[in-house]
This record gives structure tokens, sequence and C-alpha cells, in this order.
């Protein structure tokens, strides 16, 4: 293959294959338009696991806008270089004009045609996000998926968002964990089968645990195992340790040496001795400690969690490919902390299913914090924020803090005063917790009837952004 940063060249099927030796910016590169290519191919045995992690979320199929749902296969020397991030793939190649390429790719085009699976334009909340995960396994053909992230037992749509989670592409579980509950909620997906139980730390609910023999006294894992050892004649029991003299075995009570094992002695147990507090004991205790949190648990006071495993119904499919599980689970999924831009979006999306008997309703706090404050106590303020409202839609932007609400329009005056008391009171406590941060200003902004969205948006955001004066 003559060498080139990328080139496209074209298989039997008259489809056009990308092929990119070497790592570039394919999204943003003008010279490569989308309809130039139907099929991606990755030669990615000279890329450092770093160039292959970014050239993977530059070319996705299921963010990129050039390379949307487009089949995309790799070429390696070593296919471990690869590890989780294979499930973003669509196989392994040694040429792109492999029949693995050509065969599977045609299955995907065919797939896609059938399925007429919509796109999703500028919607960046999280619904959309796992929306499109759930896109891309549909336009492989696999309706199925594990309840799960838990390696080794991710299938389906978890399996790319566990994979995307390795790649650093994504966040929180919670979100994960909400969406795959809502899919069940509204009927587009049933249960399947059982595929594991597994058992979480009780504290922090992660799966990764260690489990150790230790002792039943000081609970140290420093701990030896020897054979005990039962001498016939004087019927003396102890560690074999206790028998070794002189590089021979000899009875520590009656002093006589052993010969033979099942003769004149043998070895009825095993037992263990504790290095640090010295404790001999037959039977260890097993103890758990959490890799996560750090946390040390008994085994019988771990959380068991079943693992099933999840099908989209007919109903979820089309809700799925046509954009109506978008609209139907983002009004749903309405509380929590959003970057500022999703949480835009979230409102536009309000706006857009909401009935004339809801409205929104934003209070603006512009929060100071004071110079002297360290990191730790900033990122600690940041956590409490996020705990505290996390029953409201909200977002920061520089020293701008919105909370967002849906109220009934007619007893919106009410239910403001409900909130805005609500907001105080959290606030009043946060304050003693954190006395170096200052509300300095608090705006309630609420949208009138009739309001078009984005004048709203202008509104809530005046100070942030400068006036357009051509308005
Ligand atoms: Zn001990
Ligand atoms: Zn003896
Ligand atoms: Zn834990």
């Amino acid at each position: 293959m003559e060498y080139s940063i990328y080139k496209i060249i074209r298989n039997t099927n008259d489809r056009n294959i990308l092929v990119i030796n070497q790592y570039f910016d394919v999204e943003n590169s003008p010279e490569i338009q989308e309809d130039k290519f139907d099929i991606v191919y990755l030669n990615i045995s000279n890329m450092s696991n770093n160039e292959v992690g970014l050239l993977l979320e530059k070319t996705s199929p299921i963010f990129s806008t050039k390379c949307w749902m487009k089949p995309r296969f790799v070429q390696t020397s070593n296919t471990a270089q690869l590890g989780l991030l294979k499930i973003l793939t669509d196989g392994v190649a040694t040429t792109p004009f492999d029949e693995l390429v050509t065969q599977r790719s045609e299955d995907i085009f065919s797939q896609m045609d059938r399925l007429q699976i919509k796109q999703i334009a500028n919607v960046s909340t999280f619904v959309a996000f796992f929306i499109r995960l759930c896109k891309y396994s549909i336009s492989r053909g696999d309706y199925t998926y594990t309840s799960t992230i838990i390696p080794g037992l991710t299938e389906g749509h978890s399996a790319l968002y566990a994979a995307m989670l390795f790649n650093n592409e994504v966040g929180s579980r919670k979100e994960f964990l909400e969406f795959n509950q809502k899919l069940l909620e509204l009927g587009y997906a049933e249960p399947q089968d059982f595929v594991e139980r597994v058992h979480i730390c009780p504290q922090c609910k992660s799966s990764h645990l260690i489990y150790a023999e230790c002792c039943p006294k000081c609970e140290s894992s420093n701990i030896n195992e020897e054979p005990m050892l039962h001498h016939f004649r004087c019927a003396n029991i102890s560690p074999e340790s206790t028998y070794i003299y002189d590089d021979k075995l000899r009875c520590p009570k009656c002093r006589q040496y052993l010969h033979h094992i099942g003769v004149d002695y043998d070895r009825p147990t095993d037992v263990h001795t504790c290095n640090e507090c010295g404790h001999t004991f037959i039977h260890t205790k097993m103890k758990v400690r959490c890799a996560n949190c750090g946390s040390a648990h008994r085994p019988s006071s771990l959380q068991p969690m079943d693992v099933m495993r999840y099908k989209y119904t007919p109903e979820g499919i089309h809700a799925i490919i046509s954009n109506d599980a978008l609209i139907k689970i983002g009004k749903d999924l309405w509380f929590g902390y959003s970057n500022f831009e999703a949480y835009l979006q979230q409102l536009r999306l309000f706006s857009h299913t909401s009935t004339i008997n809801e409205t929104l309703y934003t209070i603006r706090l512009n929060i100071r914090i004071l110079d002297h404050i360290n990191e730790t106590e900033r990122i600690h303020f940041m956590r409490r924020m996020h705990e505290v409202f996390y029953d409201y839609n909200f977002s920061f932007k520089n020293s701008y803090f919105f909370l967002s609400s849906k109220i009934a329009t007619e007893e919106s005056g009410e239910l403001q005063q409900v909130i805005l008391r609500n907001i105080e009171n959290k606030l009043n406590a946060l304050q003693n917790e954190c006395p170096f941060a200052h509300v300095d200003e608090m705006a309630s902004i609420v949208r009138a009837a009739d309001e078009n969205i984005e004048k709203y948006i202008r509104r809530m955001c005046e100070p942030i952004y400068q006036p357009d004066t051509s308005l």
C-alpha cells in the first residue's frame, strides 16, 4: 500500500473506502466531504494508543457528522492494542478489500435502508447521547443490552458506553442507569434473561471488590498456611514448623524422629498462622475491600445485584430510530446538572414538548467566591451545590448558577414563592458550611406564556453575554 495520510479507494461493490494511515482530524478537514466515502478503514499499526483513541473519537459513527453510522474497520498487527475499544469498530481486517469489510458493510447499509434511522442534529443532552448509542446498536442488528458496565458483562449499548468510559469520552454512570430505567418504564425495552448475580460495595455501589482471606482475630491478610502434623505415638498435634529440627522432622513433645507418613504420623489438616498477631487457626475469615472507595466489608454485608439482559421492544426500536424516544425521555429526565450547552438544550427541548399549562421558572444566582479560597474548598463547594440542588435542572457559567424548574402556568405565582423559599433555605444552610461563598445577586426569570424560547434564554443570560445592540 502506497503511503499517504489518507486516500479514498473503491471496492467491488462500488463503495468508497476512506483509508486513514496517520492520525488527523477528519471531522474538521474541509477537503474530505461527507458524501465522498461510505466506509472508514483505519490503519492503526503505527499509531500510539493515544492517537488510536483520538482517531476513533474523530471518526465515530455515533458522534461525528461525516462518519455517521458508516461501517468502520481497523487494520492492526496487534489486536490487543485495541482492547475494549474493539467494540467501537465493525471488525479487524488485513486489507480494505477483505471479504469481511465488503460483506459486513453491505449488511449495515441494508439495515440502514430498511429502518431509515434518523440522525440527531445539534442536541447534546445526555439522553441524546444514549439514544445515539442505541441507534448505533440497532444499525448493527444488535437489539439487546445488559444492565451494567461491569467489564466482561457488558453487551449492546452498555458495551459501547463502557468502551467510551474507557476512552475518556464520557462521564457519569448515574445517567446511564437512569436512561436504562426510562427505557423499561416507557416499554421501550423488556427483560430477556438473567445474566449474572454480582455483588457491589454497599457504600459506593462499585463492583470492583478485592476478596482476601484473613486472620479471624486481627483481620490481617498477612497469614501463612502450613500442614498440621499428628504424631501417632504420643498424639501430639502441632504445625509442621514446630517439628523441624536439624532439617529433619522431630516431635516437639516426645522428641522422636518422624519417618514415614501414614505409618508413624499423618497430616490431618492445614493450619494458618497470622504473622501480625501470632494467632493460629484452621479456618480463615474472608474480608472484602472496595477498590473504588477503600471501605472494608464482610461478604455478607455486600449488596447483591442481578445483571439482566434486556431487549428493545418493537415500539422501542421505532421510538429510537424516529427520535420519539429522544423527546419522551428528554422530557422526563429533567433533573440534575448538565454542562451549560446541554442545559440550554434541555430548556429548548422542554419548550418543544411542553403543553400550554406548563412554563419555565429559572433562578439565576451570581455567586462570588472569596479569593483566598484554595482549590479543595472550591471543589467541595461545587460538589455540595450539585448535591443540594439535584432536584433542579441546573448548570454553571462563569460565576453564574442557573436553576430551572417546570411550573404550572395557572398557579405560577404561588409556586414561584415555594421554589424561591426552598432555594433560599438550601443556600442558607450551604452558606454556614461554606462561608467563603457569597450570593451577590438572585434573579427570578419566568417564561411568559407566548415567549419565544431563544428570547427567554437571552433574558436569562443577559449578564453573561454582551448585549447585542442590533436587536
Ligand atoms: Zn492476626
Ligand atoms: Zn511425639
Ligand atoms: Zn466502595
